[in-house]
């Protein structure tokens, strides 16, 4: 069980209730939940909580490290608790966003400096359709 206080201590981000609550729900919830989802999650039991409060703390984290901001579904950017190296496939007909690991051969290409660009981020996106609309 992950102590979500320290967790965010070790990002450097001061842990605040909202905070908490918010990487506790993106820790608990690997299904890259969007601002959206988050909001109406939380929203109940803090009245006092906005939309664009859950959004700036999710940048925030994501700046910081200690979440991955996607970008693959370009109508609503959604977040990842797990900052491992790994893909990700978008389901084109029920939207959902399923963990890939990424190949060893990929990971080879994987450099810090590329043709003089210092690097800090990768995204390996895949869209398709996944097998549980397939067997449909
Ligand atoms: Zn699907
Ligand atoms: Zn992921």
């Amino acid at each position: 069980m992950i102590n979500v206080y320290n967790h965010l201590i070790g990002y450097n981000i001061k842990p605040s209730v909202q905070r908490i609550a918010v990487m506790d729900y993106l820790l608990k919830h690997r299904t890259h939940p969007s601002v959206e989802e988050i909001y109406s999650a939380l929203s109940g039991d803090m009245p006092t909580l906005s939309k664009t409060t859950v959004y700036n703390t999710l940048k925030l984290f994501a700046e910081q490290g200690a979440a991955q901001m996607l970008t693959i579904d370009e109508k609503n950017v959604c977040f990842d608790g797990d900052t491992s190296l790994h893909a990700h496939f978008l389901c084109k007909r029920c939207g959902k966003i399923y963990d890939l690991p990424i190949s060893e051969p990929m990971k080879e290409t994987l450099e810090s400096n590329i043709e003089g660009h210092s690097v800090d981020e990768l995204h390996y996106y895949y869209k398709g359709t996944c097998k549980n609309c397939l067997e449909k």
